[in-house]
């Protein structure tokens, strides 16, 4: 532990791990829950997650087997944490990198791994794991080039390890030996497995919890499982188990919605003044619904550890962000609005020329997007079975074109984005305004009794200068 002690180290891996433990006082009283719980922040670690700790592990354990010798290049399929981790070892011990990441994740973390000089490629994330496109399958391909070593930190049991080695030591430590229940999100699983294996070793009797979202299907029994779907929160949750879960070290699982996570991760940031990433949001609210749903929140003397991967950096554009909070419906429209703005009581139906936008679904192609773009459109979203797939912005066509090699026929499908900003139709035009700032174009939306979405306005400055233009000359 070097929690008092100022230690100098011969490179960055030396700041890897030994995390503080900070108890959770505010939040926990706000929520209700009387018992003591504890944060172990694995973003205080160097790469400001607690995939460093498995990057070194991974690489340092393959070296003592000879598997790889500094020079070569570690490949890995990683939502950015782990290839972040893995860098940070492979720079301190002459290894080159080439991550594959999917493009539902943070810019932050990509553009971090570019400039630690790792070679990254951004693959599509809504295909199956098995497709040959998926980050996975390039990832075990390039990994079989001489000289290249693909890290598989799904299956790789030196992920599990070094949380066997170190996050549990820690953590028995920092307690003392005294700890009922342990709270976990889960991944690629090593985390959880070790955590729980190095705990159970000194005390059998501690309750390793799991945290899976909604979408996910890791938790256990299968039936808490609803059919997978897509979800925002990034880091945690699979469509299959991974290698590296032991479901005997698991007491039970409890599944989080994306809501409540993103809400809870805000408000860890408000009220305890921890930099935390969503998925401690995930976990921290796993905590309080297990502890009110077994009865056990007025126990004053139930111990708990609630295990926080990483942190806010990786997030800057989208957790602390309130427009994103807000056009992805985890903030209510009002947070966004300003009363004394001059478009505050204006909504979409005082635009008069607004036009709503035909239905685009996979069959438009590449070419009639550059058409709509030349005709002055800026976001055009592709529809399926009433909902919005995706969105084509001028920059994601040129990208996908560029990246994918797609010619003037192919399907539009290929060129969208996933971000995106939506709201609904009533929202006034000062909040649309606002998230115009960072945004090249916002949707408003209005969906039909079914469900199902009925029309889609999308609105630029360009409606808002009009109307404010329009609104000056009343005025005057
Ligand atoms: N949260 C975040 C942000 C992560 O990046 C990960 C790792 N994918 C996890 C939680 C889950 O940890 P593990 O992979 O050890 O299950």
């Amino acid at each position: 532990m070097h929690n008092n002690v100022l230690r100098v180290y011969d490179d960055v891996t030396g700041a890897i791990g030994c995390t503080p433990l900070i108890k959770l006082n505010k939040i926990a009283t706000d929520h209700g829950i009387k018992c003591q719980v504890f944060a172990k922040c694995d973003f205080f670690s160097a790469g400001g997650s607690s995939k460093d700790r498995i990057g070194l592990s991974m690489i340092l354990e393959a070296e003592k087997r000879g598997t790889i010798k500094p020079g070569d290049t570690i490949v890995e399929a990683t939502s950015g944490n782990t290839g972040i981790g893995l860098v940070l070892t492979a720079l301190a011990r002459g290894y080159k990198s080439i991550l594959t990441i999917p493009d539902k994740m943070s810019d932050e973390k990509i553009n971090i791994l570019r400039a630690l000089g790792a070679k990254v490629i951004i693959t599509p994330t809504d295909v199956p794991l098995a497709h040959p496109d998926s980050y996975v399958s390039l990832a075990i391909r390039i990994g079989q080039e001489p000289g290249h070593f693909y890290i598989n930190q799904y299956n790789n049991q030196d992920n599990q390890l070094a949380h066997f080695k170190t996050t549990s030591v820690e953590i028995w430590e920092q307690m003392q030996g005294k700890l009922d229940y342990m709270f976990i999100c889960t991944g690629t699983c090593g985390t959880i497995t070790g955590t729980g294996r190095g705990l159970h070793k000194h005390d059998p009797s501690i309750k390793i919890v799991g945290v899976d979202p909604v979408g996910s299907v890791l938790a256990r029994p299968v039936e808490m499982n609803p059919p997978p779907k897509s979800y925002k929160m990034e880091g945690i949750g699979q469509s299959r188990v991974p290698g590296n879960m032991d479901y005997t070290e698991v007491f039970e699982f409890i599944k989080v919605d994306d809501l409540e996570s993103f809400q809870m991760a805000r408000e860890i940031i408000e009220k305890q003044g921890l930099l935390v990433g969503g998925s401690c949001g995930s976990v921290l609210l796993g905590t309080f619904n297990y502890l009110k749903e077994k009865g056990l929140d007025q126990d004053e003397n139930l111990r708990c550890v609630v295990f926080m991967p990483d942190g806010v950096r990786n997030y800057m554009s989208k957790l602390i962000n309130d427009n994103w909070m807000v056009g992805n419906g985890f903030y209510p429209i009002e947070r966004l609005q300003e009363e004394d703005h001059p478009l505050a009581d204006k909504t979409i139906s005082d635009l008069k020329n607004l036009l709503p936008l035909p239905y685009y679904d996979a069959r438009l192609t590449v070419n009639d997007c550059f058409d709509l773009f030349k005709k002055g459109h800026s976001m055009v979203p592709i529809r399926a079975n009433g909902i919005i797939t995706g969105v084509v912005t001028k920059n994601s066509l040129v990208r996908c074109v560029v990246e994918k090699k797609l010619h003037g026929m192919s399907s539009a499908a290929h060129c969208t984005q996933r971000e995106y900003l939506k709201v609904p139709q009533e929202t006034p035009l000062s909040v649309i305004s606002k998230m115009l700032k960072t945004e090249v174009a916002v949707l408003a939306v209005a969906y039909g009794d079914n469900g199902k979405i009925r029309t889609i306005y999308v609105l630029t400055q360009n409606e808002i200068m009009e109307i404010m233009h329009e609104s000056m000359k009343e005025v005057i």
